[in-house]
């Protein structure tokens, strides 16, 4: 059977999923009418949960939904390639040799950290458009916001280092099928979200002088989508709080 049709959207998960879905938008609302400003676009991090889950999401209403990995994600957006409106946000981070199988399917990348990737991203967008006219990638550009991870070696929780993104804004813009969209960061593991993503912030009026149209922050997880909401988050990517807890999965 297939995933759009393998569940009935009155079954106790569709439910489950509903009553965490209006929690969240709940929980944006507050935060937005708290900050005085129009509530960010929610992206429903779909990893690791199976593809009938994202149908029952797609029921319940949403349209964005975010993915890690490449080989999960394929498999999914090909499963459910009936439901034409869905867009894939890829969030994690890729390998040059797999932007040729990720802009199949992705409406956006928000994990662009090195110009090698924007590069091999502009090419696989250009193959598509001659094969199946595609549309250009929405790109944001992710930033390391944990610079002592970086210098002690193990690269934080990654993302390019704030030094690092005019060039690679400016290999980005320039790049034919890639919109510059924004930045996209994960708050440090232990440190202050709000002084985090406040530094992202800053780094993201930087962008826009340069950008204009490099109008998205894509910040917020699960625990820390009210403090990236105070920074000025234009997307959130949340998949706990509206999924529930990951299977143990690979
Ligand atoms: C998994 C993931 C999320 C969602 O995290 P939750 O804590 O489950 O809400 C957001 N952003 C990235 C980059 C992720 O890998």
């Amino acid at each position: 059977m297939s995933p759009v049709t393998a569940w009935q959207d009155d079954d106790a998960r569709s439910r489950e999923l509903s009553a965490r879905l209006r929690g969240v938008q709940e929980r944006i609302a507050a935060a937005s009418a708290a900050a005085g400003r129009t509530a960010p676009e929610l992206i429903v991090v779909t990893k690791f949960h199976p593809a009938a889950d994202v149908a029952r999401l797609h029921a319940l209403g949403v349209r964005e939904v975010g993915e890690n990995r490449d080989q999960e994600a394929s498999a999914k957006a090909a499963e459910l390639e009936s439901l034409s409106d869905l867009r894939w946000h890829f969030i994690g981070q890729l390998q040059s040799n797999k932007a040729k199988s990720v802009v199949r399917y992705a409406s956006a990348v928000h994990s662009v950290d090195r110009i090698s990737l924007v590069d091999a991203l502009s090419r696989a967008v250009g193959l598509e458009q001659e094969r199946r006219g595609r549309e250009s990638l929405d790109v944001l550009l992710q930033v390391n916001l944990d610079p002592a991870a970086v210098s002690a070696g193990d690269g934080g929780r990654g993302g390019a280092l704030p030094d690092e993104l005019p060039a690679l804004a400016e290999r980005a813009a320039g790049a034919a099928g890639l919109r510059l969209r924004g930045l996209m960061a994960v708050a440090p593991l232990g440190a202050d979200p709000r002084e985090a993503f406040g530094r992202l912030a800053e780094l993201a009026v930087r962008l826009r002088q340069d950008h204009p149209s490099a109008d998205q922050l894509s910040a917020g997880m699960s625990h820390d989508l009210e403090e990236a909401i105070a920074c000025g988050a234009t997307h959130l990517r949340i998949g706990t709080d509206v999924l529930g807890p990951r299977p143990a999965m690979g």
